[in-house]
């Protein structure tokens, strides 16, 4: 069976690969691109940012090229989870590293001579080196390079087996090379470039804009506020699966214990634990059985999990390149995703303290100056995030806490002269705790002990409290006003820029501190969801629970039987037949062949369970499968036509109905959309027939909107 489909993508497009293996209508930017240049044999470089299907481009290529695509890829973990992806599509596929044992080490082999193998993933320490003498040169037809920066010494993941991929880069001269990558730099491209010796290859840079992840930076807050912050936003997402990264290990095992005690289901994860451990962890997480896990960043490397629904940073990240690429492990699957970035003063300092034993510290300063700025931005953090990456966007995103709720800017020039001049009077000995201190006139142990009470400025700034202060410190530090002195305590220092403002010769604008608990967060804790939204999340579960069983069963993740966007749009669709269930977005004739039966059978367990006898619907829609007319059901029911039309628009809607064939002409339908932007009430009947000068009569109308309505071409209000 496998031999056949492998045959017949020969012959295919890449469209129709991409629907009938992949399950997917569209593909996405630069993808057709992509694989049409793999196509036409050429080498090439590809960016895009992780979660943007960087794998369908060299998996479509392989499928259409006679013999065998190989991948070359790091990591362990990767390879397996990408293979298995591959499998459960119903593509032969296997990989070739050190955790085989030598019986599937033959097996493989004996898969690859009988060329029964589409892709082969292999390590590169294991093709270097003559590692595989049984691979003739011929059986291999393209050859995918992924996490293409490994090669690049720049890179904090540099994998020195990679530089010697130029001897194969020789050696197969008769097929393309393409390097795929989610770092963006230009160093590491044009490392990546020369290390693997790719023949005059072309550059594709996909938009790192990672639209359905949104951005929330929550700064200067306590520990206790943090906690339980974070305990509420998670009580309001059961069963949806996070990461929090933080600094220390010591802080991912307390948060861990923390969570648990207020009965959340949570892991702690890093380099410390044994690697037993540590895989227990991981496959826990990667099969939904724990749902949040606290780690360091040794985390999420080689997990391809892609329904990670949210994403929080405990402490600030070291530079933006890894907070980026930490947030981008939610939302693989396109659905929207939560960013919650924490911050405090204490993390700038730690992290500061790292970067004084580090090698390069003017460079990770720098970036740490950058991830600073991001987080006290002022405008759009999507714009600040994407011009670090050289992208630049037209528009604001709508979709950060910036946009959301803008920020106010007031003249703060005198609270920044109360704060240097403190600074001054103590010979700029205090770092930021102290100066607070002696700024809002706390009189603790150590201020008296130094006798800073005695200055001029003790007690100036009473009226702000702590946090603000610490959150205005901030600003000043990004206005350039301060430095921190990372040899002397991290005390901080006035700056030469800072004299102007202390002579009252510049002023200076602050933003105001965001409040404790943002207002949309109450919002939501109280909103109560709408019906519909409900009834679709009991579906929802439903299909989750069933797809965790399969899965369990078969022992692979969970979302590699379906994604979270596929059982999203199954519940949309509420398939009832097979050739419904091909419709939806993820299903490939290979999985739906495999799963069909069992989804079908919980979709129509599910609309059994709604179809309540006094429904009144329920009773037209009985009749209508009995084969009356709506006219003769009007008649037996003793009601109006058009309300029968109207039960039936309805029936569709909610997915009881499955078509409206024979109901509603084409034509009609076609002549409703070409009204519909002229319309201004466009869920009332009259405004069409209207514009349509009486020529389509009302249930017809009523049917044609239905139908669009379930495209989501009508927006229907709320
Ligand atoms: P990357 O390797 O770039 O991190 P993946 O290749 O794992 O990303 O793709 C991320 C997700 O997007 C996967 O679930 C994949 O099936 C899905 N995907 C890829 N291309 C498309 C597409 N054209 N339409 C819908 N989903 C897609
Ligand atoms: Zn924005």
């Amino acid at each position: 069976m496998l031999e056949v489909k492998n045959y017949l993508c020969l012959m295919s497009t890449p469209e129709a690969i991409l629907k009938e293996v992949f399950g997917y209508d569209e593909f996405r930017p630069k993808q057709k691109e992509i694989i049409d240049h793999i196509l036409d044999k050429r080498d090439g470089l590809v960016l895009m940012p992780t979660g943007g299907g960087k794998s369908i481009c060299f998996q479509i290529p392989g499928l259409m090229f006679e013999g065998l695509t190989l991948v070359i890829s790091p990591l362990i973990s990767l390879m397996k989870d990408q293979v298995e992806a591959l499998k459960a599509n119903g593509i032969a596929a296997a990989y070739y590293n050190s955790s085989l044992s030598s019986n599937e080490e033959t097996d493989v082999r004996s898969l690859v001579e009988s060329k029964s193998l589409k892709f082969l993933y292999v390590s590169p320490e294991r093709l270097i080196g003559g590692g595989i003498p049984w691979l003739k040169d011929d059986d291999i037809s393209f050859v995918a390079i992924d996490e293409a920066h490994c090669v690049s010494m720049w890179g904090h993941d540099f994998r020195p087996e990679y530089t010697q991929l130029k001897l194969i880069r020789e050696r197969w001269s008769h097929c393309p090379f393409v390097a795929f990558t989610a770092t963006a730099d230009k160093v590491t491209r044009k490392d990546i470039v020369e290390q693997l010796g790719l023949r005059s290859p072309k550059t594709f840079v996909s938009s790192f804009d990672r639209k359905n992840l949104s951005l929330k930076v929550r700064p200067q807050m306590t520990q206790k506020e943090k906690l339980k912050e974070i305990i509420s936003f998670i009580n309001r997402r059961p069963h949806q699966a996070g990461i929090i990264y933080c600094l220390s290990r010591k802080e991912t095992e307390a948060l861990a214990a923390n969570l648990a005690t207020a009965g959340i289901d949570a892991e702690a994860y890093h380099a410390g634990f044994s690697s037993d451990v540590r895989s227990k962890v991981q496959e826990d997480f990667i099969n939904d059985r724990t749902q949040v896990i606290c780690a360091t960043i040794a985390f999420g490397m080689g997990i391809d999990k892609s329904n990670v629904r949210w994403v929080m940073h405990y402490n600030m990240p070291k530079n933006i390149e890894g907070y980026y690429q930490e947030i981008g492990r939610a939302g693989r699957d396109g659905l929207p995703s939560d960013t919650v970035l924490y911050f405090s003063m204490k993390d700038i300092v730690m992290l500061s303290k790292f970067i004084e034993d580090s090698g390069q510290k003017e460079l990770n300063k720098t970036k740490l100056d950058r991830m600073l700025q991001y987080a006290e931005a002022t405008t759009c953090r999507r714009r600040v995030l994407l011009s670090y990456f050289g992208e630049y966007m037209k528009e604001d995103c709508g979709n950060c806490d910036i946009c959301e709720h803008p920020p106010v800017s007031f003249d703060g020039t005198q609270l920044t002269q109360m704060a240097l001049s403190a600074a001054v009077r103590t010979k700029e000995k205090v770092a930021t705790v102290m100066l607070v201190n002696i700024l809002r006139g706390s009189a603790n142990s150590e201020v008296l002990a130094n006798e800073y009470d005695k200055i001029k400025t003790y007690g100036v700034g009473k009226m702000v409290s702590f946090r603000e202060w610490k959150h205005y410190i901030v600003q000043m530090l990004n206005q350039g006003l301060f430095e921190l002195a990372y040899d002397e305590g991290f005390s901080l220092k006035v700056t030469k820029a800072a004299k102007e403002v202390l002579l009252g010769q510049k002023a200076i604008q602050l933003t105001k501190v965001p409040e404790e608990v943002p207002q949309d967060e109450i919002k939501a804790a109280k909103k109560r969801p709408s019906k519909a939204i409900s009834e679709n999340d009991v579906l929802f579960e439903k299909l989750r629970a069933l797809r965790k069983r399969i899965a369990s069963e078969a022992k692979v993740p969970p979302y590699q039987v379906f994604n979270d966007a596929t059982l999203r749009d199954m519940v949309q669709i509420k398939p009832t037949n097979f050739e419904r269930f091909l419709d939806v977005s993820g299903v490939g004739e290979f999985k739906a062949n495999k799963y069909a039966h069992d989804f079908l059978a919980e979709i129509a367990g599910y609309l059994k369970t709604q179809k309540k006898p006094s429904d009144t619907f329920y009773k037209t829609l009985e009749l209508f499968h009995k084969g009356l007319s709506p006219k003769q059901i009007a008649i037996d029911r003793d009601l109006q036509v058009t309300t029968i039309y109207s039960h039936l628009a309805n029936l569709y809607i909610d997915g009881r109905l499955q078509t409206l064939e024979g109901l509603v002409e084409e034509d009609s339908i076609k002549l409703v959309r070409s009204v519909m932007p002229q319309i201004e009430e466009k869920s009332k009947l009259r405004p069409y027939y209207d514009a349509l000068n009486e020529q389509v009569p009302y249930h017809e109308i009523r049917l044609a909107l239905a139908y669009l309505e379930k495209t989501g071409e009508l927006e229907v209000a709320q």
